[in-house]
């Protein structure tokens, strides 16, 4: 059986969709939007309500699906609620009214779930999951996601997987694209990675999948130090290694093209999908598998700079 609930803050109408059905079993949320500005969620979480509703006979258990968890943020395409990053108020104390209610309606009522996000704005970013260091309890859900790359990083405070990880129930923030574009492959393979989570926790008929994910422990982010016309030479999810040429570009009353070379091996894990990129714009990030910090020589200081980003 299908409901449909809705919880009221000011203004606000958060609606969510439970499906109940007649055989037992857990209490899932799939949902997106925390972030208003993040299409990728949505998207996801509107689809699979979609394909839920056409098969609902295979589920068992209840299924909550929360497509919009900022709404208010979605009606601006604002990452934030007003002014306040809603993924940063689950907290002990709980620090939103907003995020009161999300988890007396929702959250106390799960077993498990997974929140679906975006980069944002500005680049996208490859299909992965992101998981707090030290949560063994999630190391044979993880293996069960179908996600070709997981994030491992310090812990943030207020996020709601932390909340939840903290309680013991798995749950899990995936990422993928960005730049308010949304990739139909993308988004099936999202599906389908919904579709194994959910046979591994009985709440669909079927033999769940394993899969391997490749550890991100280290993030770079290179940014333009000019305004370059760029031209990139690889894709989301390849690997890298030191001195591939990652774009070719070409910088203002400079008529040559320049290849930007990559400083180290790894992962493309970010890019930007623009040609012409402002100064200071994200060009393209790469992730790495060691536990500790790469050294980084660029080969082209006058035109791209790089940070290291704690996951
Ligand atoms: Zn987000």
């Amino acid at each position: 059986m299908f409901s449909n609930h809705t919880l009221q803050y000011r203004n606000t109408q958060l609606n969510y969709y439970v499906y109940k059905s007649n055989k037992p079993g857990k209490t899932v949320l799939i949902s997106g939007g925390i972030h208003g500005n993040e299409a990728n969620g949505m998207f996801v979480a509107l689809e699979f309500f979609q394909y839920l509703k056409k098969h609902s006979e295979l589920f068992s258990g209840t299924i909550i699906v929360a497509p919009h968890l900022n709404p208010e943020g979605f009606k601006k395409r604002n990452r934030r609620y007003d002014e306040t990053d809603l993924n940063r108020t689950f907290t002990d104390k709980l620090e939103h009214p907003l995020s009161k209610q999300i988890n007396q309606e929702i959250l106390k009522k799960i077993d498990y779930g997974i929140d679906f996000h975006d980069s944002g704005s500005t680049y996208n970013l490859v299909l992965h999951a992101r998981i707090p260091k030290n949560q063994c309890h999630l190391k044979d859900f993880m293996n069960h996601l179908e996600v070709p790359f997981c994030f491992i990083r310090d812990h943030k405070n207020g996020m709601i997987n932390d909340f939840m990880n903290k309680l013991n129930k798995p749950f899990v923030t995936i990422e993928s694209g960005g730049n308010y574009q949304v990739n139909p492959e993308q988004i099936e393979k999202q599906i389908n990675l919904i579709l194994n989570i959910l046979k591994y926790n009985g709440n669909l008929e079927g033999l769940a999948k394993r899969n391997k994910t490749i550890p991100i422990y280290q993030r770079y982010r290179f940014k333009a130090k000019t305004t370059l016309l760029i031209y990139p030479k690889v894709k989301l999810g390849q690997t890298i290694k030191k001195g591939d040429t990652i774009a070719i570009a070409y910088e203002n009353n400079i008529h040559n093209p320049i290849e930007i070379q990559s400083p180290i091996e790894g992962y493309i894990i970010a890019l930007n999908p623009h040609n012409l990129i402002k100064q200071n714009e994200y060009v393209f990030g790469i992730g790495q598998c060691q536990k500790t910090i790469s050294k980084i020589q660029i080969a082209n200081p006058d035109l791209i700079e790089y940070k290291h980003i704690c996951l």
